[in-house]
């Protein structure tokens, strides 16, 4: 019994053209699936797939703006027109917003709840139907540190990804009789575009996560790529509604 093959699947990540989307791609990809990135931007996602594809993954590129239902509805349709199903969707599309409650506008509110929340449950409808035809699937949705603190500068963010683990726990409850599995995963702090953009808007905050996290050191894009493996495979059949954190500690640590 391999409790990591993954041969025959197909495993669709929104963002997966950079970041801690394309580490987990690669870490799916690792067990035998073939991958589908989903993301707006073309050139970042044809180094993507060179990356893949050099890994010797099966991989293809959808664009799909994940704030529209429309795209997320093509998205699953194109995947199962391009390789004939749909078995684990990576909910790892995401922005921020870094600014004081007080200054963050209701337009930017609903544009980071959308982004990163209500485009995890889209993509999950979508999805759906396509599992159930499979005889089961996998939903990886992609938290944060900010699932479980808070921060003043991200009450749209925190709130998002706090609605993540409860979206998941829910959609786990509900499809659990269907054989799908539905996770959260809440990343520390990981070396990506986003918190490059991060460390310039906010000081300090680069020697503070090294203090902080008892590994010492900031993730890697690759560091995210066991996790997204155990959670897309059969090892995980009977874990479902968690919420894991992949953070050197630093969730446990004052
Ligand atoms: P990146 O900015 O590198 O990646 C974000 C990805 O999301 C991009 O590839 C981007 O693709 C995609 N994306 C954003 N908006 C949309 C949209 N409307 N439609 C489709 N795709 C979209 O950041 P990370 O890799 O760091 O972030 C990935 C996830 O991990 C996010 O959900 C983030 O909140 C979360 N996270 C990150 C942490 C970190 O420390 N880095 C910590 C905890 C959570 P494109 O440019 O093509 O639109």
């Amino acid at each position: 019994m391999n409790l990591f093959d993954l041969t025959g699947k197909v495993a669709v990540i929104t963002g997966g053209n950079g970041g801690i989307g394309l580490g987990m791609a690669r870490g799916i990809a690792s067990c035998g699936a073939t991958i589908v990135i989903a993301g707006r931007d073309r050139d970042k996602a044809e180094a993507a797939l060179r990356t893949l594809r050099q890994d010797g993954a099966q991989a293809s590129f959808i664009v799909a703006d994940v704030t529209k239902t429309t795209d997320c509805q093509a998205l699953v349709s194109e995947a199962v027109k391009l390789h004939g199903r749909v078995d684990i969707l990576v909910n790892n599309a995401g922005i921020s917003v870094r600014k004081m409650p007080q200054d963050l506008s209701e337009d930017e509110w609903h544009h980071v709840l959308d982004t990163n929340l209500t485009s995890a449950f889209r993509c999950a409808r979508a999805a759906y139907p396509q599992m159930l035809r499979g005889g089961g699937g996998k939903i990886i949705n992609i938290g944060s540190m900010m699932s479980l603190f808070g921060a003043p500068y991200a009450v749209a963010y925190a709130s998002s990804k706090g609605g993540i683990v409860q979206m998941s726990r829910a959609l786990a409850t509900a499809w659990a009789k269907d054989n799908i599995q539905v996770n959260a995963v809440l990343p520390g702090w990981i070396d990506t575009d986003l918190t490059r953009r991060a460390r310039h808007q906010v000081a300090g905050l680069q020697g503070s996560v090294e203090q902080r996290t008892p590994g010492g050191r900031w993730g890697s894009a690759d560091d995210m790529a066991g996790i997204a493996a155990f959670l897309a495979s059969p090892a995980s059949d009977f874990v479902t509604g968690t919420a894991i954190p992949v953070d050197g500690g630093f969730s446990i640590a004052m």
